[in-house]
């Protein structure tokens, strides 16, 4: 009987046990079956945003079983109200939501929004009710666009050559502000004199047929103001040349600075090292040039009390910026290259001092191709002065100028056929006329005098 009992009760607990496995191995199921997932919908919401609130913004949501339904509602504190209730009948993996400016809007003028929006997915989890994330963002509401107003620029511009432009431009939460031109450059403004202000050079490349400028002004909301800057275009025209490519000259420089590039360079016919050199070569230079000079510093500009440059004392001009140069070879008809001079040529006794007229930071003191021993000086807001061909570079990278200090040597080194300086000025990575940066009526005229009178306007 006893026995009996025992057997009884032994096979009850094993049933019983039987069934907290099947209880056990159930619920484990259900969890880790997909109808109850435990994973929340995804939210894709900055903290803060800027809104201009013309233009409507996307909200990314998104859950990997399917969405069942986003609510969205904006809130001043005071006011709150629905921007959206989507209800999926048919439940989706991701949904882009458009945050559109409520069309009745909000009673009281807000800067300050507060956005949520809440998404459930279909999962069975929670009692059915799904899986439910809530994010919320600071909607900083600014649809004003920034103020930009010419205050006054040089009165013209040559074509190949600089002007500077100062402007007043404002804004609460100002992002971005440049020039932008016709050619596609965008020049970058230093802060001017007094706070709002601004004063930029800018240059018309000789080898654009035309010129136009406007500020752009952009703010974090993405509002966008642009403001033409009006000069008085004058149209110049540069010389062409055609200088025959003797077999001596290929040979001799030609062929040297081939050299700098033997894996580019070595099956070459001679007119064709001609073209690499006045070409590929020279592009490559160039580019080093235009590269290191395009950098502005942010110091605020007060004045730009720039001298007129006089790099070699007693120098005669033998080669003219802007020149078209093309080459011949053995027939006048046979055109084998072309190229533009980006400077000029001043030729006096060999080995003579080349003076840096103004101070500056030496930003480059290297071999540089067909520039040869090449030295680059800024001189601040964006403007830069090149020697090229130099014999002894006496200041290096980093290196303080000061005003008529001797930096270097004139020489032949690089695409130079006699001693001679090649002097090139550089505004924002753009070859301008040393013409004019070498005339002190044009610089008293077109640049300290417009800064003076726009101090002026600023105090009145
Ligand atoms: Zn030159």
């Amino acid at each position: 009987m006893t026995h009996n009992h025992k057997k009884a009760s032994s096979l009850g607990s094993f049933i019983f046990i039987l069934l907290l496995i099947a209880l056990g191995i159930g619920t484990y199921l259900i969890i880790k079956s997909p109808a109850f997932e435990t994973n929340k919908p995804k939210i894709t919401l900055p903290i803060s945003y800027f809104w201009n609130t013309h233009h409507p913004f996307n909200v990314s949501v998104s859950d990997d079983t399917g969405l069942k339904n986003i609510i969205a509602y904006l809130s001043n504190g005071h006011e709150k109200i629905q921007i959206a209730d989507i209800v999926f009948k048919k439940p989706i993996k991701k949904y882009t939501l458009q945050i559109k400016y409520p069309k009745i809007g909000f009673e009281e003028n807000s800067d300050n929004l507060k956005l949520t929006v809440i998404a459930n997915d279909i999962s069975k989890w929670n009692f059915f009710k799904g899986n439910n994330k809530i994010k919320t963002s600071l909607l900083k509401v600014d649809s004003q666009k920034p103020d930009v107003f010419s205050l006054i620029t040089s009165y013209g511009i040559t074509r190949g050559g600089s002007a500077i432009a100062i402007f007043k431009a404002s804004d609460k939460n100002l992002k971005e502000l440049y020039v932008q031109t016709s050619f596609g450059k965008r020049f970058k403004p230093s802060p001017f004199y007094k706070k709002g202000y601004y004063a930029v050079l800018v240059a018309w490349p000789m080898k654009e047929k035309r010129f136009s400028a406007k500020v752009v002004a952009i703010d974090e909301a993405g509002n966008k103001t642009r403001s033409r800057l009006s000069f008085f275009l004058k149209a110049r025209s540069y010389r062409t040349s055609h200088l025959q490519a003797k077999d001596s000259f290929i040979n001799g420089k030609i062929s040297d600075l081939a050299d700098d590039r033997p894996e580019l360079t070595k099956d070459l016919s001679p007119t064709g090292k001609l073209r690499f050199i006045n070409e590929t070569y020279r592009t490559e230079n160039d580019g080093v040039i235009k590269e290191i000079t395009q950098k502005v510093d942010s110091n605020r500009i007060d004045d730009f009390d720039i001298k007129p440059f006089y790099p070699l004392h007693n120098g005669k001009v033998v080669g003219s910026f802007g020149d078209h140069r093309y080459y011949w070879y053995k027939d006048k008809n046979n055109t084998i290259s072309e190229s533009y001079h980006l400077g000029i040529d001043l030729a006096s006794i060999k080995r003579d001092n080349i003076y840096i007229t103004n101070p500056g930071v030496v930003v480059f003191a290297d071999y540089n191709g067909i520039y040869g021993n090449n030295l680059i000086v800024y001189h601040g807001f964006g403007l830069y002065t090149v020697y090229g061909h130099c014999s002894t570079l006496l200041k290096r990278r980093g290196d303080v100028v000061r005003a008529h200090e001797v930096a270097a040597k004139t020489g032949a080194t690089g695409l130079a056929l006699g001693d001679h300086l090649h002097f090139s000025v550089m505004v924002q990575g753009i070859f301008v006329r040393p013409a004019e940066w070498m005339d002190s009526k044009w610089i008293q005229t077109n640049i300290i005098d417009v800064i003076e009178n726009a101090k002026k306007m600023i105090d009145k």
